[in-house]
């Protein structure tokens, strides 16, 4: 297929239907998706863009090839509720004798927000994308930048799309959406009808209530630039800041170009985010489309009712990682992520206990199964077909059973789920990961790559830290002498054995156990074997003789017996 077409199919609600994906450059497919607006813990609902998405680059990724997918996605570290956050946790210090400044508190603010992003999605299994630039670096212009909030302004200005204007809180800058013939194509609103429903008096000064603010006067202890702008006659120097929308025209120029594939967001932002970002990048390039396809994912509501923090159903990402204020357990992030795809990306999701407890015990049933193909992914050609028809994930995951279904008896098709799991961004990573979500584990990092080295096959099993964290509340160090019955039993046991280890005493008295037992058996007394299998039996433990098909020596296991 030498247009680029590669069976992908998306939805696109500029035109509300279901379009072959084709890019413009196969070579190099691009996509914008808006980020976080960083003045807070992201809450569960912004996880649901970052892994939609994230699921679309992989899968971009893998039509295209890694190297030939840019995806950016902008940090909105210039915005009122940032400067009120700043205010609020750094006020006393600003009026005080620290000598912080405003921009400066403002950057603490960002700069530790959009790290907890970071770490946020980094935990739910996404990927970086390409690039990540804020908004604060994209207002003026400079030398080597492709492009910026002021030239794009200005652009507008001397296109006739944008005019001055005094307005209640200063001078501004506005988009004058009358002079684009098609505004409002994306959300399908006609502007007729909203000039209906605006309230006039309170905007007085826009030539009409659709038009919005390119840029803002700030006041003397709001941040500000100073922006130069050519032919506005008194407006030409202002210390302003831009409006909400320009710095995603700005930035997704500068990385992708005046025309790119795809532009993604949740879908409160098609009006009037998207909707103004159209109008001010094709308006200032004279181009036909910004984006060719607009992807939207559905709203979320938790239990059943939208979020909101006066019903106490708010719930911050880290808070589902780390506390157990959500169904009384933290949850690890791939449970989290996976909960999020059993849904549709463009249908509502309701996020509930429930929902987590399925997913997490949909995600044991694959664990149990792909530790043994680790190092053979392969991918399948059906789990690509039903991911391609608009991120199916329902058929994509039902492909998964299947797969599940018949790998024990078919090895390709257990490489075949391994492949197409970690398309979805699951079971990418082995141990370590996993140490970080479950971080109040006494686990060092040394032991866990001794782990590893003694066994591979390890790898993606997140109940050893089940087990630890029971052995840390129980134990308290004890995890930490994990490693030795693992590397004397890893061969022949399941991690999911290891969860004996929180009811024994101590793992050394454990190990003695069956030391002096294997002891008794050398010594033919077969009476205080017995005793010694007793009494851990009596622990919950079942000792089990047999013999190495292959060394034809003794080995003895063990289980839980439940
Ligand atoms: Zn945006």
């Amino acid at each position: 297929m030498s247009d680029g077409s590669k069976g992908l199919r998306l939805y696109n609600t500029l035109t509300r239907t279901k379009e072959d994906f084709v890019p413009i450059d196969a070579n190099n497919v691009r996509m914008y998706v808006c980020g976080p607006t960083v003045y807070d813990f992201a809450h569960i609902g912004n996880a649901r863009p970052a892994i939609v998405f994230d699921v679309l680059f992989r899968l971009l990724r893998h039509l295209y090839g890694a190297d030939h997918v840019t995806y950016v996605r902008n940090i909105t570290d210039v915005d009122d509720k940032i400067n009120a956050r700043a205010l609020r946790d750094f006020g006393d210090q600003i009026a005080g004798a620290e000598q912080l400044t405003l921009n400066e508190a403002i950057r603490k603010v960002t700069e530790t927000t959009a790290s907890q992003y970071q770490n946020d999605v980094k935990a739910l299994g996404c990927l970086e994308p390409t690039h990540q630039p804020r908004a604060t670096e994209f207002v003026l212009p400079g030398e080597g930048k492709k492009s910026d909030m002021v030239t794009l302004i200005q652009q507008l200005l001397d296109k006739g799309h944008a005019y001055a204007a005094s307005g209640g809180s200063g001078r501004e800058i506005l988009f004058d959406t009358a002079s684009m013939p098609d505004y409002g194509e994306l959300s399908k609103r006609n502007l007729d009808e909203q000039q209906a429903g605006a309230r006039v008096e309170v905007e007085a000064h826009k030539k009409n209530p659709a038009d919005f603010v390119l840029w803002k006067e700030s006041e003397h202890h709001e941040p500000g630039w100073v922006a130069h702008f050519k032919n506005i006659g008194d407006y030409g120097r202002i210390r302003g800041r831009p409006g909400w929308h320009i710095e995603c025209s700005a930035m997704s120029e500068a990385y992708l170009g005046k025309e790119f594939d795809i532009h993604g967001g949740g879908l409160d932002l098609i009006f009037p985010h998207h909707e103004n970002e159209i109008a001010q990048s094709r308006c200032a390039h004279g181009t036909e489309t910004m984006a060719r396809f607009w992807m939207h994912n559905g709203f979320l509501q938790v239990e059943g009712q939208k979020m909101s923090k006066s019903l106490g159903n708010f719930f911050t990402i880290s808070e589902l990682l780390e506390t157990e204020r959500f169904g009384g357990r933290k949850w690890p992030g791939e449970v989290l992520r996976l909960a999020m795809l059993m849904t549709h990306y463009r249908e509502p999701i309701d996020f509930s206990v429930r929902k987590l407890e399925e997913a997490f015990s949909m995600w044991r049933s694959f664990a149990q199964i792909v530790r043994e193909f680790a190092s053979q992914p392969e991918v399948d050609v059906q789990f690509v077909a039903a991911l391609s028809d608009d991120l199916s994930t329902s058929a994509a995951i039902a492909r998964l059973h299947e797969l599940r279904a018949g790998a024990a008896d078919d090895v390709s098709m257990g490489r075949r789920l391994l492949g197409s799991l970690r398309l979805l961004g699951l079971f990418t990573q082995p141990f370590q990961l996993k140490v970080q979500v479950y971080t109040p584990l006494p686990i060092s990092d040394v032991s866990i790559d001794e782990l590893l080295r003694q066994n591979s096959t390890l790898a993606g099993d997140v109940d050893l830290f089940v087990v630890a964290e029971t052995l840390a509340r129980n134990h308290g160090d004890a995890a930490t002498h994990l490693v030795r019955p693992l590397n004397r039993f890893g061969k022949s046991t399941t991690m999911f054995d290891y969860r004996i280890l929180a009811k024994v005493s101590s793992i050394e008295e454990f190990e003695i156990k069956t030391e002096q037992r294997l002891a008794f058996i050398a010594q033919k007394n077969w009476a205080e074997a017995d005793r010694i299998r007793g009494e851990l039996l009596a622990q919950g433990i079942q000792l089990k003789d047999g013999k190495d098909p292959v060394t034809g020596e003794r080995v003895t296991t063990w289980e839980v017996k439940r």
